[in-house]
């Protein structure tokens, strides 16, 4: 395993990152973004720390920090160094919580793992119900929110109008009220890893990679301390990302807009031809600009199929994922 490292990595950092995890294989990785958590950080710690120790089995606590600008990365260092089974990657500024969760998931060494909060928002409780699933042979487990507890009404209601739009707009069906707390097995994390897109949203990429999928069901606690890191600029984002990331529908916005104003001039011509037998200027003007108008926009309408299929293309996804296959190897292992 190799680690890039920020300009800002010391000597220090380096060997701390390359130590040997255990001899074991790590079972479960646990994936944590953190952005200045400095207040609840040492508690997220001990919190999940108790429930792998109790769950058995080797593990890794892998703490991704954002750019933090406060005690966040002094404070994950010291446990770090005290704790074997804590890895911490520090990245150069803030790149993002989706981004943050990349990097995690691209280091993380587990057959299984693990992407939670920072926040305490996620129960650490939840990830032994989580592990059981994946036993049972599931290879994405996602946490359902029933209840969201300490969140302004306009964060849950935004959050809930947010989801269900998105759910109209895309054919990958994204489960509704899920955030990204949940557990993928190592195919699907390696199959995130070849999906190069640079807006990620990964719900929606989890959900698209098929798999054998569960849901468990939480309620989502207040936040432990500090404040919400996602800002509405932050969340804005992430909606655009989703929605453009999973949807061509409003690239192809013009070209429905464009029909119904064409179809508008038609009818608004004919209208007026049978109730005055004649159509003044202006009803000339108004059906020209309604059908020319309607013709610009539909023509648009086509460019943005094209767009959208070079966008299809540049994102790059594998075009198909096979989850297992029987037969077809070893037949091909006999011809060579
Ligand atoms: N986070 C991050 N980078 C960011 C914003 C947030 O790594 O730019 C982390 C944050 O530390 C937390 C998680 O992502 O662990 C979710 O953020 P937050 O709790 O602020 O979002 P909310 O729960 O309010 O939606
Ligand atoms: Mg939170």
């Amino acid at each position: 395993v190799s680690y890039e490292f920020g300009e800002q990595a010391t000597e220090g950092e380096r060997s701390d990152l390359q130590r040997p995890l255990v001899d074991e294989q790590v079972r479960i990785s646990v994936v944590v973004p953190v952005y200045n958590e400095e207040e609840v950080i040492v508690q997220t710690y001990s919190r999940l720390k108790d429930v792998m120790e109790a769950m058995g089995g080797t593990y890794e606590l892998l703490f991704v920090n954002d750019g933090s600008r406060d005690q966040t990365a002094t404070i994950l260092r010291g446990i770090c160094r005290a704790d074997e089974r804590v890895r911490l990657i520090n990245f150069s500024r803030n790149f993002g919580h989706q981004l943050a969760i990349t990097a995690g998931m691209d280091h993380a060494l587990g057959d299984a793992v693990v992407v939670i909060d920072g926040d305490l928002q996620d129960p650490p409780e939840l990830i032994p119900t989580m592990v059981e699933k994946w036993q049972q042979g599931y290879q994405v487990v996602y946490a359902k929110r029933m209840e969201r507890k300490g969140e302004t009404r306009f964060k849950k209601w935004s959050a809930s109008a947010f989801y269900r739009v998105l759910h109209r707009l895309t054919d990958v069906e994204i489960p509704v009220d899920t955030g990204d707390f949940r557990l993928i097995d190592r195919k699907v994390c390696d199959v995130l890893a070849s999906m190069k897109e640079r807006h990620r949203f990964i719900r929606g990429m989890v959900s698209w990679s098929g798999f054998r999928q569960i849901a468990v069901e939480y309620s989502r606690d207040s936040r432990h301390a500090g404040k919400t890191k996602y800002s509405m600029k932050k969340m804005l984002k992430l909606s655009l990302d989703a929605i453009t990331s999973f949807s061509h529908v409003p690239i192809k916005l013009a070209g429905y807009l464009g029909l119904v104003s064409l179809f508008a001039g038609v009818v608004y011509l004919l209208v007026v031809l049978i109730a005055q037998h004649r159509a003044t200027s202006v009803d000339i003007l108004t059906f020209v600009a309604l059908v020319l108008g309607g013709v610009i926009l539909a023509c648009m309408g086509v460019l943005g199929e094209y767009i959208g299929r070079i966008y299809d293309e540049v994102k790059d996804r594998p075009l198909y994922l096979i989850d297992s296959q029987e037969g077809l190897m070893s037949r091909r292992a006999n011809c060579e």
